[in-house]
């Protein structure tokens, strides 16, 4: 990354002023993903001092600022307590401590990463975005490219009581990006379930979805994980890359989906 000025403003409103209409200003997260790449950026804003690394939960709505990193999604009670620690558990394994230190929610959600796990988590728990300019909007569609292009990203907002959660994660190796990943949440009567490093960006898998609406009746359990299974690796386009074939992912997709929905129906 090459940087021709840098500055960090103390409000998003100054931020803003900053970008706004600069094709040559980009913000910087936790800048870890930035550094990687050789960008040119003439002016980096560092939303480091704009004070949105808050977590809070109102009115049993979840509130997770920009700025917010791994570390503090990984200690932070409001985190832990909220559908079985399903955001915590998502990241807890990324890489080193150090590292988590640093990863922010918003480069994380902003960059739209196809292998990211915290973006799976939050697209099962059916979060929403908040950016400075374009306001709420799904992350469903913001992840789909539907989100505005350059915008400050503020917060992530997850409604309601999601009751039970899972996320699970096939690896080649500990420290690699996940082959595929699946996060699954369970309210009353309704299920979502998310498909991630397929290797794209994570989707819902909606007719598997479909098919456990409603309560689930004792002793019916495994036939219907199995179908949600089977249905989730019929809808999900998968792809190629080093990692694994399509072939492979379409494979291991119904064994995660069951994995995750007898942890939430236990
Ligand atoms: C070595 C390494 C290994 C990794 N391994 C994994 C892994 O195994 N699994 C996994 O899920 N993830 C992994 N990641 C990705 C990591 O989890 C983060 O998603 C990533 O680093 C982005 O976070 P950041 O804070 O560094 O973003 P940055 O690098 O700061 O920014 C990323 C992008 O988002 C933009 N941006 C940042 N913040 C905002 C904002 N508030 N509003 C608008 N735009 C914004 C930036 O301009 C940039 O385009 C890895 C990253 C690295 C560097």
């Amino acid at each position: 990354m090459n940087i021709g000025k840098y500055v960090k403003p103390s409000s998003v409103e100054e931020a803003w002023a900053l970008l706004k209409g600069n094709e040559g200003a980009a913000i910087i997260g936790g800048g870890a993903w930035l550094r990687r790449g050789g960008r040119k950026l003439e002016l980096a804003i560092d939303l480091f001092e704009t004070g949105l690394d808050t977590i809070r939960t109102e009115d049993g709505r979840l509130e997770i600022g920009a700025m917010a990193t791994y570390r503090q999604l990984e200690t932070a009670p409001d985190i832990l307590d909220f559908c079985d620690g399903l955001i915590a558990r998502s990241i807890r394994d990324i890489v080193g401590v150090q590292m988590r230190n640093i990863f922010t929610v918003g480069g994380t959600v902003a960059g739209r990463f196809g292998f990211s796990h915290l973006n799976c988590a939050l697209l099962a728990l059916e979060a929403r975005v908040e950016f400075h300019e374009a306001g709420l909007i799904s992350l469903e569609d913001h992840l789909d490219g539907k989100g505005p292009r350059q915008d400050i990203l503020t917060k992530v907002v997850v409604d309601g009581s999601a009751a039970r959660g899972s996320f699970q994660a096939v690896h080649q190796s500990r420290n690699d990006f996940a082959t595929l990943a699946v996060a699954v949440v369970r309210n009353v009567d309704r299920t979502t379930i998310a498909v991630g490093a397929r290797p794209g960006r994570a989707r819902l898998a909606e007719s598997a979805m479909a098919h456990l609406v409603g309560s689930i009746p004792d002793g019916k359990e495994e036939i219907l994980t199995a179908r949600a299974g089977e249905l989730a690796a019929e809808e999900i386009n998968f792809g190629d890359d080093q990692r694994a074939s399509a072939e492979y992912r379409r494979m291991i997709c119904p064994v995660l989906v069951e994995r995750a929905l007898k942890e939430v129906l236990k």
